[in-house]
């Protein structure tokens, strides 16, 4: 690993770091902390630093509620927007029961037992995210809303894109805590924003995300605006994905899924893991689109896939897309996922999927070229192309009693996450919404 405990206790020293956030992630992806004095760094690093588990959702009964956190050293950063004397650092942790071993309700759990899978045999997975999210007005209040004066578009530069000096601040802050930017622009929608940064190996990955989130939330707030990632906070508009781009490399970092003598210059290995990837994406739709919300993104006509398909162009339409860099860049390209999703589980889903499919060599369906969009319900049966659950529901569906989710996950959060969707998707249900009203209640 990059630091030692004597690395950590000299840079808290040398940068006058003051306090210290313990930070970890819950079932639905949400990051929490407790902050600690640097009088309790040694504590830390020893790996005794407690909290109440059962204060968690979908962590621990009450009876069971003592967890431990470890750090992970190698995640110890300086949060560059806080004061500069005496100042905040965190660490990315595991859970830990109180008997030492790891618990089965972390989510970073689960993709490291993942990850160990990959590396059993031979293989690393490295994934690039493309981040979007809207920045939006706050009221009097302060509180969020969905309203924006920005008018701006695809690549729109300043004076028209308005956040332009926000994305700067972003990309600053985040370069400041070892992050490599590789783009940020304007989206499609007004107020809708991407940045992207370096792919690494999934659980740096990961990590990255969640700081990436934290990072994005705070820098906007300075500036008076809210980020959210929510994936589609206005009808009508696109929505805000979160793009997975994914390769396999050995342990020298050679790219396994490159290849010149295919004719796609595709290997054996990138074929199979696509096709894991498909065959299990119904049952795992719900980890890489967890939100009744997520599914109004996924419709038509805004740019986000609706069929389990792969191209091999610079399709859209489809779920997967071959970008069209090769060698070192080679990659698949996920399209369906938004960033409401545990980057923890998604990946760990991800990653089985695709070891699944090199192992049991699955066949991969022909590709379909063309936009999707525009095609004939029949011409799609024909080429045997099957949508990806269109609601809360139907991704509940598809997860309820699948054998390999519940293999992936562990039973523990398997059946956490299963029992919150279902209540989640109870209470929409349970709605009336507006547009009912608006359409219902003069005509009948
Ligand atoms: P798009 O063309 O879909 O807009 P971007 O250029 O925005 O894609 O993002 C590409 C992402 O792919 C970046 O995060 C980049 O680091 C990542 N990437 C590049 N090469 C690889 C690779 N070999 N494996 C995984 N991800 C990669
Ligand atoms: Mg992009
Ligand atoms: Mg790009
Ligand atoms: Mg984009
Ligand atoms: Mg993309």
């Amino acid at each position: 690993s990059k630091y030692s405990k004597e690395d950590i206790m000299r840079m808290v020293e040398d940068e006058d770091v003051e306090f210290i956030r313990l930070q970890f992630t819950d079932i639905f992806g949400m990051l929490k902390n407790v902050a600690i004095t640097a009088g309790q760094l040694e504590k830390a690093l020893d790996n005794r630093c407690m909290f109440d588990g059962s204060a968690i959702e979908g962590f621990v009964r009450i009876d069971e509620s003592d967890m431990y956190l470890y750090p992970d050293l190698d995640t110890f950063e300086v949060f560059p927007w806080r004061p500069q004397q005496g100042k905040v650092a965190r660490f990315i942790c595991d859970v830990y029961n109180p008997n030492g071993t790891p618990f089965s309700g972390d989510p970073r759990y689960v993709l490291k037992r993942a990850v160990k899978r990959a590396q059993d045999m031979g293989y690393v997975l490295n994934v690039g995210p493309e981040c979007e999210f809207f920045l939006f007005h706050t009221d009097e209040e302060g509180r969020p809303t969905t309203s924006t004066h920005e008018m701006a578009g695809y690549f729109d530069v300043s004076p028209i894109d308005l956040a332009e000096n926000v994305r700067r601040d972003i990309v600053l802050n985040l370069e400041e805590m070892g992050f490599q930017v590789e783009a940020s622009h304007h989206e499609i929608a007004p107020a809708q924003h991407e940045i992207d940064f370096q792919y690494t190996d999934a659980l740096r990955a990961a990590d990255n995300i969640m700081t990436f989130k934290m990072a994005a939330k705070t820098i906007a707030k300075r500036h008076g605006l809210h980020a959210t990632f929510m994936p589609k906070p206005r009808e009508g508009m696109n929505g805000s994905g979160m793009h997975i781009n994914m390769s396999l490399s050995d342990k020298e970092g050679r790219n396994l899924f490159a290849d010149d003598q295919d004719a796609l210059r595709l290997s054996r290995d990138a074929y199979y893991f696509m096709a894991g990837i498909l065959r299990h994406m119904k049952a795992m739709t719900i980890l890489t689109n967890p939100l009744v919300n997520s599914y109004k993104r996924l419709i038509p006509g805004f740019d986000a896939p609706i069929y389990i398909a792969w191209s091999p162009t610079s399709n859209r339409s489809s779920l997967i897309r071959i970008p069209s860099p090769r060698g070192e860049s080679t990659r698949i390209e996920l399209r369906c996922p938004d960033s409401a999703m545990n980057p923890y589980l998604a990946l760990a889903a991800c990653l089985s999927a695709g070891l699944d499919g090199i192992e049991k060599k699955i066949g991969l369906p022909a590709c379909v070229e063309g936009n999707m969009f525009t095609m004939e319900p029949e011409e799609l049966r024909e080429r045997n192309v099957e949508r990806i659950p269109e609601t809360l529901g139907d991704a509940i569906e598809a997860y309820n009693g699948d054998s390999f989710m519940k293999e992936v996950l562990g039973e523990h959060i398997y059946t956490k996450y299963l029992e919150a969707k279902e209540q989640e998707w109870r209470d929409f249900r349970a709605q009336v919404t507006d547009w009912e009203v608006s359409q219902y209640l003069y005509k009948y």
